[in-house]
């Protein structure tokens, strides 16, 4: 009986495995025709300065619109275009996507950085100091408000190569950020030798804030640590007004989150932030 139940167990366990397999191609298929057939799109969640209670920044984050699935989140199918290679006409994509709409805020006064989240193949693909470089200039961008966002786990795969990348990106003026801080190979070490110059507080250590001693004293050091290196700092995951609190009172200088505003279709992040600007003249 039990090697029966056991055989049952294995064979319901390759189904699953099978079927998730079957999805992964399928996603993988259908991500050719998503980059010809104009499926993505970026949307803007809004990062709040602390110290000058107004919003300067913003997060680009690809949603995918998918003529079966409907929208479909970057943890849908984010990991397989990076297996497929396909992340690197997806990345190209979203820089340029990204720097028009830069190009765009800078033309009607809005001043806002633009943070873009890059993967390990793009960031190693051997262009992107080239593909920046050309866009900066195609898109006439003020450099330092184009921030690129990358894990400490990514940078560690070749860390010759991404100093030297980072080194070159720096002189370019354009910012560095390391985002999801905390959660991978951290080493204390790069953020010397890197030209980085903001760090993303990762949003594990936000969610419990308020009730956990413990991410309370790691916040407080990653903040001192930040200052002490001048390095600018955003917190990832902010949900309610007692973990701004905890965050304004220690001097975080950034703070994004569903507290403020989940990442918006371009149309209604204007119109969020120029609501904001009104306000704040009153
Ligand atoms: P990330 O770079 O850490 O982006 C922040 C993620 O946290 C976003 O998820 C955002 O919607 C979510 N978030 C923001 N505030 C809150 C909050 O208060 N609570 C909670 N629970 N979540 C919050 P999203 O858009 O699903 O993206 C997930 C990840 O996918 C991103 O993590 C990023 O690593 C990756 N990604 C997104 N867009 C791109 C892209 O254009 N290129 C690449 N290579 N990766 C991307
Ligand atoms: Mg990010
Ligand atoms: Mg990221
Ligand atoms: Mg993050």
């Amino acid at each position: 009986y039990a090697k029966k139940k056991q055989g049952a167990a294995i064979q319901i366990f390759n189904n699953t495995l099978l079927s998730a397999f079957k999805d992964d191609a399928q996603i993988e298929r259908d991500l050719h025709s998503a980059i010809r057939g104009r499926q993505f799109e970026l949307y803007y969640q809004p990062l709040r300065d602390l110290q000058n209670d107004r919003y300067t920044g913003a997060e680009a984050l690809i949603r995918w619109h998918h003529p079966k699935k409907g929208v479909l989140y970057p943890g849908a199918f984010i990991d397989i275009a990076e297996q497929s290679g396909l992340i690197t006409a997806i990345g190209s994509w979203v820089l340029e996507a990204a720097c028009r709409q830069l190009n765009l805020w800078q033309h009607h006064n809005l001043d806002i950085s633009m943070h873009v989240n890059v993967s390990a193949r793009q960031f190693f693909s051997g262009n992107l100091y080239e593909q920046v470089w050309q866009l900066l200039t195609r898109y006439r961008l003020k450099p330092k408000t184009l921030i690129l966002e990358i894990t400490e786990t990514e940078l560690m795969e070749d860390i010759r190569y991404a100093t030297n990348l980072c080194q070159e990106l720096a002189e370019l003026g354009v910012g560095l950020a390391i985002d999801d801080f905390g959660t991978g190979y951290s080493s204390m070490r790069y953020l010397k030798q890197f030209p980085i110059s903001k760090i993303k507080i990762d949003r594990s250590f936000i969610s419990d804030l308020t009730i956990s001693r413990e991410s309370q004293e790691i916040v407080s050091a990653i903040i001192a640590m930040a200052k002490a290196l001048n390095l600018s700092l955003t917190a990832e995951g902010v949900e309610t007004p007692e973990q701004e609190a905890f965050l304004a009172a220690n001097l975080c200088h950034q703070a994004q989150g569903f507290l403020y505003s989940p990442a918006l279709r371009e149309a209604e992040f204007s119109k969020f932030i120029g609501q904001d600007r009104l306000i704040t003249v009153h």
